[in-house]
């Protein structure tokens, strides 16, 4: 399983000065194409956040991208934040963020929390399916779990908070291609679904997101960006308890970017045009 594991030291924290700058050039395209894609949508400057996808990436590899501007990122698979937490958490503190949660215990938590307050806060995301035995690996670490797409998973997760006493921030998966590869809730389900998990100890609804369709058609991914919106607004008007905070749409990557801001979105998840191709899946 995962072999590029065995292949990439996802801990290594040393990159050379052009690969750095070549990643710096990525954040700064993509920055100045969200700018663009908010701009043409008639949208207000800084209203879509950029989430780094750094599945594959190294740690100094993503450095490269926080010290160029990114302040959010997101990671597919329990095994590589396992991997990369530590170093990321410790390079981020040396410049004076706080990345993800830390859920610090024992003599000196309250003195480590209190540092936290003062820093900028880089939240740390799941973007991939999170299978139930790694949910007690990634709580300590991450924010948001993005990858929400069932009233048991959404259960298993509750129960697991509130045994830690935390909230966990989680978005509901919406498949709306009805790819079959794809994960994700069916859309027809996902204001009944909001409502169920809303309403969950030790998590906050705070919106929802999908992964566009995957054709050449721009009308086809765009009707699924727009039906994920609706859907969003419904749930928001729904007014069902524990809804009112479900208001992030975490939609558009690489290739889908532009159409995603035009239809709506606040999150943006962008890996290739930042680092390149991946060399591992
Ligand atoms: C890899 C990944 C992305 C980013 O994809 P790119 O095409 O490299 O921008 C976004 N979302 C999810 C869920 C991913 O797994």
């Amino acid at each position: 399983m995962t072999a590029y594991m065995d292949h990439k030291d996802l801990a290594n924290e040393t990159v050379d000065s052009q690969r750095a700058g070549k990643i710096s050039d990525g954040v700064h395209r993509v920055l100045d194409g969200i700018a663009e894609a908010e701009s043409a949508a008639g949208r207000d400057a800084g209203s879509v956040k950029l989430l780094a996808a750094t599945k594959t990436r190294d740690v100094g590899e993503i450095m490269a991208a926080i010290d160029a501007g990114v302040r959010m990122i997101g990671e597919n698979r329990p095994q590589e934040i396992q991997a990369k937490a530590e170093g990321l958490r410790r390079l981020c503190a040396q410049r004076g963020f706080a990345l993800g949660r830390d859920d610090a215990v024992g003599s000196g938590a309250a003195a480590a929390a209190e540092e936290r307050a003062d820093m900028v806060h880089i939240p740390f995301h799941v973007i991939g399916q999170l299978q139930a035995n790694k949910i007690g690996k990634v709580l300590p670490v991450v924010d948001t779990i993005e990858s929400v797409d069932s009233l048991l998973s959404a259960e298993r997760l509750s129960r697991r908070a509130v045994a830690r006493g935390i909230t966990v921030g989680v978005l509901l998966e919406v498949n709306e291609s009805g790819e079959k590869t794809k994960s994700g809730c069916s859309p027809a389900s996902a204001v009944e679904l909001a409502g169920q998990i809303g309403v969950l100890d030790g998590l906050e609804l705070q919106g929802l997101m999908t992964i566009g369709a995957n054709v050449e058609d721009e009308k086809k991914v765009r009707e699924g960006f727009a039906h994920l919106r609706r859907t969003r607004d419904q749930i928001l008007s729904s007014a069902e308890p524990g809804t009112s905070s479900c208001k992030e749409l975490s939609m558009g990557m690489t290739h889908d970017m532009a159409a995603a801001v035009a239809e709506g979105s606040t999150v943006v998840r962008m890996g290739t045009a930042i680092f390149g191709e991946r060399a591992f899946i």
